[in-house]
């Protein structure tokens, strides 16, 4: 039994080890990735669902690893956070958004609001409200073209410092949305204490909402009490169209999607946006 415990030992030794290794060397890769030019964005659109227009897009940071291929966000975005990299790669993220949108507003001739995502750490970064003011100038988006999505913990990190946070940015015009909405602990009518504009319902609910009547329930729940605190409703991970079919039978206001469409280059976008002006 000793032997074995042993074994044991050196076993988990070794694959904390062999985990920790490899966590070290894809942060030092992070480091040096935005240098070498290996991060850029795919834009998923988002679909009004009174008229089927696409009226936005999110941002996603792609990874493309020179020798590892594309990494997956979930991987390295947490590594990002941890190592603070966050923050040079926000702020690249931010400005590329925005300046890609512009592009695309300019080509196609069509507002489109560009939603970028936001880690807890660029949250608490006390630069990010002149960081954001200065990508607007010189990117030349205009400030209601821009969202940013959040998550609930991060409000409820430091709820005053929050709300003073996004009192500043909605007066310079930003848009602002909560993410995942529905995974966290914080309930809708305390969300009313912050200047918010929309609400994204997460995709474990959506994508249950034709076949669990829990799941259903509590999205319509979301969509009604949303609504009656004045924000928009968006549904994220829509695939089937029996969940599109729910989402308008309940009055959901905009969806985003595989059964619109995946993250696409700006460029596939535009090509998209003028082959079929209507989407
Ligand atoms: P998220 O913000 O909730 O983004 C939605 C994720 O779901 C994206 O994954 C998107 O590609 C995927 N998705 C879209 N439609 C569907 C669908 O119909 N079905 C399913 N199953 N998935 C769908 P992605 O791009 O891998 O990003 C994962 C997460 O990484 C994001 O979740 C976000 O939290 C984070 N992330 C991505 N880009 C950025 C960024 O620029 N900055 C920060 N801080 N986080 C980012
Ligand atoms: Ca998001
Ligand atoms: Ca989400
Ligand atoms: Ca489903």
């Amino acid at each position: 039994a000793k032997e074995n415990g042993r074994n044991t030992f050196f076993f988990y030794a070794a694959e904390m080890n062999s985990q920790s290794l490899e966590q070290l060397l894809l942060a030092n890769d992070l480091r040096k990735a935005l240098k070498q030019n290996e991060f850029y964005l795919k834009f998923q659109p988002q679909i009004d669902l009174r008229n089927g227009g696409m009226v936005g897009i999110e941002a996603m940071l792609r990874w493309n690893h020179s020798d590892l291929g594309e990494i997956q966000p979930n991987r390295f975005i947490p590594l990002a956070e941890e190592t603070g990299l966050i923050l040079s790669i926000g702020r690249w993220v931010l400005h590329q958004a925005c300046k890609q949108a512009y592009f695309i507003q300019q080509k196609c001739g069509k507002k489109l609001r560009v939603a970028v995502n936001l880690s807890a750490k660029q949250f608490q970064d006390p630069k990010l409200v002149s960081a954001i003011r200065q990508t607007l100038q010189e990117t030349g988006l205009p400030a209601e073209s821009l969202e940013l999505e959040i998550t609930e913990s991060i409000l409820m990190e430091n709820v005053e410092k929050a709300q003073h946070l996004l009192n500043k940015l909605k007066q310079m015009g930003v848009r602002l949305a909560i993410d995942d909405f529905g995974t966290g602990y914080s309930s809708l009518s305390y969300l009313r204490e912050f200047p918010i504009d929309r609400i994204k319902v997460d995709k474990s609910f959506i994508q249950k909402v034709d076949t669990h009547p829990d799941d259903a329930a509590i999205a319509k729940a979301i969509i009604v009490m949303g609504h009656i605190i004045g924000m928009k409703v968006v549904a994220e991970g829509v695939e089937q169209k029996e969940e599109l079919k729910f989402l308008q039978q309940n009055d959901c206001d905009e969806v985003q999607g595989f059964y619109f469409s995946p993250p696409l280059t700006a460029e596939e976008l535009s090509q998209r946006i003028l082959n079929q002006p209507e989407f």
